[in-house]
Order: structure tokens, then C-alpha cells, then sequence
């Protein structure tokens, strides 16, 4: 299972510039995942500052 963004993304941008597979990208209200690139590596949700990141 690839990790996912919960609505307490406040679009810091922090995670996606810390991707290795460049998953991440800003949607419509706050930065969304792409299941079928990440590679469940967790750099991302370890730099998230709201704690939004988590495994889906
Ligand atoms: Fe990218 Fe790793 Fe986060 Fe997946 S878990 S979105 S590969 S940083
Ligand atoms: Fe949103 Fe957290 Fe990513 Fe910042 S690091 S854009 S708050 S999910």
C-alpha cells in the first residue's frame, strides 16, 4: 500500500521535495500521492510537519 495525505495538509511542500520518485505533486486543495509511483519508502511522511503522511 502506497502512503496517502490526509486533509490536515496545509501544502508546506516539504514531502514532495523529499521524494525519490518524484510522487508527490499539489492537487487542487492540498498535495496528493501518486499510489502507483511511490514506493512506500516513508521519507516523506517523516518530514511532514502536521503529521498528514501516513501508511494507506
Ligand atoms: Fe515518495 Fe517515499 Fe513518500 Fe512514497 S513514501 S510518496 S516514495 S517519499
Ligand atoms: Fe502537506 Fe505535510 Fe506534504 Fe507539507 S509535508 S505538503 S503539510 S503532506
Amino acid at each position: 500500500m502506497a502512503y496517502v495525505i490526509s486533509d490536515s495538509c496545509i501544502s508546506c511542500g516539504s514531502c514532495a521535495a523529499q521524494c525519490p520518485v518524484s510522487a508527490i505533486s499539489q492537487g487542487a486543495s492540498q498535495y496528493e500521492i501518486d499510489p502507483n509511483t511511490c514506493i512506500d519508502c516513508g521519507s516523506c511522511a517523516a518530514q511532514c510537519p502536521v503529521s498528514a503522511i501516513a501508511q494507506g
